[in-house]
């Protein structure tokens, strides 16, 4: 009898082993079979890293890409895949920030109880790609990038970077034009900011320095730090800082800086996003750089125009921008249609009021209205000095109209003057952005 006993135990304890098991399968199946199936050597759903199920539209459902087959599908419209590029990915997985990469998961259409579906899920996208196709063609072969989102609910509504080429065709490996293309350059990039950083500049000098309203900068043409001549663009004599501003005054804002301290402008860097990566949907973007070494230093000097060693991804300076047109509340931004980025307060209204005031004041003083026909404006303009001798262009800022709230960056990589070169690309896709929210 003990040992039939003995006998019965070992089948029970056997039973409950099996039984566990089959519990703990089960319970991993239904918590970790996305991630089974999303598994990068599932030939049944991927090619070199990059998703062939499923389908990515823009946010008016026009498809950019789907399947056939088994096989990846793009637009049959060359320019759009060509223009789109970035913000969908390539068939080898090479463009690691595009959508058939970064929302692969989504686009199996997975779940639980169904399983893989043949159709796979459905990824709309934020952008408006005829608003990419517009900003395309307006850099006209220049490289670059060009963003414009909805500051309301973070998200993009145009996204392109330069140097592309159209997925279906590939392109010439040995042409240098082609250097770094499957860099998103909105995301993954960092550049010099150069003026465009005074805003930033601006920011930290409003927090720590009374009765800016009231004063007057005086600019000779050049002003000697540390023994470092630091040039500016003219001779602009006696300024409010408001016209310092719209001059983009290199000597106003090294004083700025010089007055603000190190500590302040490298906080208000972090602050505002400008030093560490961010997140667009969950895609990671580059960290930009600023070191504003120490008090009284020329570095911080060159710091406060956006010189020096600073670096700036434009998508961080999209959000900074969305977050002046706010109110000092901008939204995280977004990559998905009808996603909307939680809030991010990143500074007072009373300093992002006095901001946006600025940036108009600079359009309506310096810039010309009449090169934005119809825009309500706040923008300011960067000419980045780099090593070579030529500039970055960059234009960047906001409509300050409920109906149309778009917020945009555009930089031309040697493109020369912010103003004349980046100026009418932001003009094309803002105007193209109002007369498509006519039509929606
Ligand atoms: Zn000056």
């Amino acid at each position: 009898m003990k040992k039939v006993k003995r006998r019965a135990n070992a089948a029970l304890l056997l039973a409950a082993a099996v039984l566990l098991g089959m519990g703990l399968y089960v319970w991993r199946f239904a918590a970790q079979g996305r991630s089974w199936v999303n598994f990068r050597a599932n030939q049944h759903i991927y090619s070199a890293g990059s998703s062939v199920s499923g389908t990515v539209t823009d946010r008016y459902g026009v498809v950019l890409a789907g399947t056939a087959e088994g096989e990846r599908t793009f637009s049959t419209d060359a320019a759009l895949r060509v223009a789109c590029l970035h913000a969908v990915g390539d068939r080898q997985g090479n463009i690691g920030t595009g959508a058939l990469s970064a929302f692969a998961d989504k686009l199996t259409g997975y779940d639980v109880l169904a399983g893989v579906t043949d159709s796979g899920g459905v990824v709309s996208l934020s952008i408006d790609s005829e608003l990419n196709r517009t900003a395309y063609a307006a850099l006209a072969g220049r490289k670059g990038a060009v963003l414009l989102g909805d500051y309301t609910t973070g998200e993009i509504l145009c996204m392109v970077s330069s140097p592309s080429y159209d997925p279906e065709t590939g392109f010439d490996g040995t042409d240098p034009w082609y250097e770094g293309v499957y860099l998103n350059r909105c995301l993954s990039a960092a550049y010099t900011p150069g003026s465009v950083f005074k805003l930033v500049t601006l920011a930290a000098a409003l927090d720590r320095l009374d009765g800016l309203d009231d004063r007057i900068f005086h600019c000779d043409g050049s002003v000697t730090v540390d023994g470092n001549e630091i040039v500016c663009s003219g001779v602009h004599g006696d300024q409010t800082v408001e016209q310092a501003l719209a001059n983009s005054c290199n000597v106003a804002f090294a004083e700025l800086g010089l007055e603000a301290g190190a500590s302040a402008l490298r906080s208000w860097g972090e602050r505002l996003g400008f030093t560490g990566s961010l997140t667009v949907s969950g895609i990671p973007t580059t960290a930009g750089r600023l070191e504003p070494g120490e008090d009284g230093s020329a570095a911080l000097a060159w710091s406060g125009i956006g010189q020096n060693t600073d670096l700036v991804c434009p998508l961080a300076m999209l959000r900074y921008v969305s977050a002046i047109a706010g109110g000092g509340t901008g939204r995280e931004c977004v990559l998905l249609a009808g996603e909307k980025g939680a809030a991010a307060r990143l500074l007072p209204a009373s300093a992002a009021d006095k901001l946006k005031a600025m940036m108009n004041y600079n359009v309506i003083y310096s810039y010309g209205a009449g090169s934005f026909p119809g825009l309500t404006l706040c923008a300011k303009s960067g000419t980045a000095e780099v090593g070579d001798g030529s500039s970055h262009a960059w234009f960047t800022g906001f409509l300050d109209d409920p109906g149309h709230p778009y917020a945009f960056v555009v930089v031309i990589e040697n493109g020369g003057g912010g103003l004349r070169n980046a100026g009418p690309v932001a003009n094309a896709v803002l105007q193209a952005a109002v007369e498509r929210s006519a039509m929606s």
